[in-house]
């Protein structure tokens, strides 16, 4: 011993430093110092972790479930929250669940997943491929739960040192059933003061990420009219009021909104996707029903938008005699998503620590739409992407494809970012706490216990 200078106070601290190191889960540093976003992405690549989150989305992906109706998706989330001892709330929105990891005092942040997959017939054929005819994981919802789970995994590992609250939440009918505003109503958002958010994407490479500042997704609705004349025979049009052209007109100026009255500086769109009426080459029919969507970046050009296709579609149908009668489905109007900015700044942080510069993409704004904007509009949120295209592959079929396919290499990412983000989040927020009431923990008749089902 002496002869190599080793005392034996000073092995037994090496031994402890050692003991210490080899009961981290974080594979690269030597805790307690809290782990960095790297050492999360070494975690969430251990093969364990990855079994895990892979079998988990695999069980999903075979057993898709429509919007509101995620019960065995559900069932598979509250068990597994079970084996890893979190507590959660269900049923929220029906079929939500929202857990919770840490101390169970401020801060309160929240990571999300979404759980409804799509009326699409799976295509590809492989050995997870989906058992349900006519229902199919087409945009990944199933990689976003497992990734959420795989998070908890991580999480409760650390959590004893968590200063802070972790709140999961696995909401339902994010493909137009806006689950997350029903998930608000039914307070799954109480005391949370940020919210992180991801998708899938298979328009980014694998191993990047891509955000941006701002607006990043549209404000969406829906619209429909029917357009009513008179029908008759269609060899004898003067006795006839012809709901056919007059709705063919109604199309043409609705074109109008976006190309003459909006600003060419901000993004909009008119689509009519929907035309049905007639059925016979000799008679014209006594009504038509046309249908669409619309989209804009601002809340007072979405407003503008509602009130001028209503205008548009009853005054073209009066010009050709008709009626019309237009119906917004605005229970289902999702607002703009919109990523705060100092949430933004963070994001860029813990990106910029996994991934490196490099792999940090500035994503352009979509028309498409997502209801985490519900979350978004009352706390500050942060949506971003998880690329998955692999360098040089075959381009992966675009999400609501029957051929959509995922690659699950992408799935630690996901796993690593929500678990970092929150961490980080927590870490950062300690200095700003002063005041001790918000240090005082919510009691425990506050929060569900493991099993508590509301
Ligand atoms: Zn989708
Ligand atoms: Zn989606």
């Amino acid at each position: 011993m002496e002869a190599l200078g080793i005392s034996p106070s000073s092995l037994s601290i090496s031994f402890f430093l050692l003991l210490l190191l080899l009961s981290s889960p974080y594979p690269s540093s030597c805790h307690p110092s809290p782990p960095t976003p790297a050492d999360f992405l070494a975690r969430a690549m251990s093969p364990d972790l990855v079994d895990y989150v892979v079998n988990i989305r695999r069980k999903i992906h075979q057993y898709p479930e429509l919007g509101y109706q995620e019960f065995a998706t559900s069932e598979l989330i509250r068990s597994e929250l079970d084996r890893l001892g979190i507590r959660y709330k269900h049923p929220v929105a029906i079929t939500g669940v929202v857990g919770y990891i840490g101390s169970g005092n401020a801060p309160f942040v929240a990571i999300r997943a979404d759980m409804d997959a799509l009326p699409i017939e799976e295509s590809v054929d492989w050995e997870y491929k989906s058992k349900v005819p006519g229902k199919m994981h087409a945009c990944g919802h199933d990689g976003h739960v497992a990734m959420l789970l795989g998070a908890a995994k991580l999480l409760q590992e650390q959590s004893k040192e968590l200063q802070g609250t972790v709140v999961l939440l696995f909401q339902p009918a994010e493909e137009g059933g806006a689950g997350a505003k029903s998930m608000i109503e039914e307070g799954a958002m109480e005391n949370v003061e940020a919210i992180f958010g991801l998708h899938l994407s298979t328009k980014h490479p694998l191993g990047t990420v891509a955000s941006r500042a701002g607006p990043a997704l549209a404000a969406n609705g829906f619209f429909e009219a029917v357009i009513s004349g008179k029908g008759g025979h269609a060899a004898l049009p003067q006795h006839s009021v012809d709901p056919i052209v007059a709705a063919s007109n109604v199309i043409v100026s609705l074109q109008h909104l976006v190309s003459r009255e909006a600003d060419p500086l901000e993004s909009q769109v008119v689509t009519v996707s929907k035309f049905e009426g007639g059925g016979a080459f000799n008679v014209i029919p006594d009504s038509v029903t046309i249908g669409g969507t619309f989209r804009a970046f601002s809340k007072e050009s979405f407003v503008q938008l509602t009130k001028r296709i209503e205008e548009v579609i009853t005054r073209q149908a009066g010009v050709h005699r008709c009626n019309a009668t237009v119906t917004f489905d605005s229970e289902h109007f999702y607002p703009v998503t919109t990523n705060h900015k100092g949430l933004h700044a963070h994001f860029l942080k813990v990106a910029e620590g996994m991934l490196g510069m490099d792999n940090l993409l500035e994503m352009k704004p979509l028309m498409g739409a997502e209801d985490f904007s519900f979350y978004s509009e009352i706390i500050p949120g942060f949506f971003y992407h998880i690329g998955m295209q692999e360098k040089g592959g075959e381009q992966l079929p675009s999400a609501h494809n029957p051929y959509y396919k995922m690659n699950e290499d992408a799935l630690p990412f996901g796993t690593a970012f929500h678990a970092a983000l929150v961490t980080r989040y927590i870490l950062e927020k300690q200095p700003e706490r002063h005041d001790e009431t918000l240090r005082q923990p919510i009691s425990d008749k506050d929060l569900p216990k493991a099993h508590d089902e509301l």
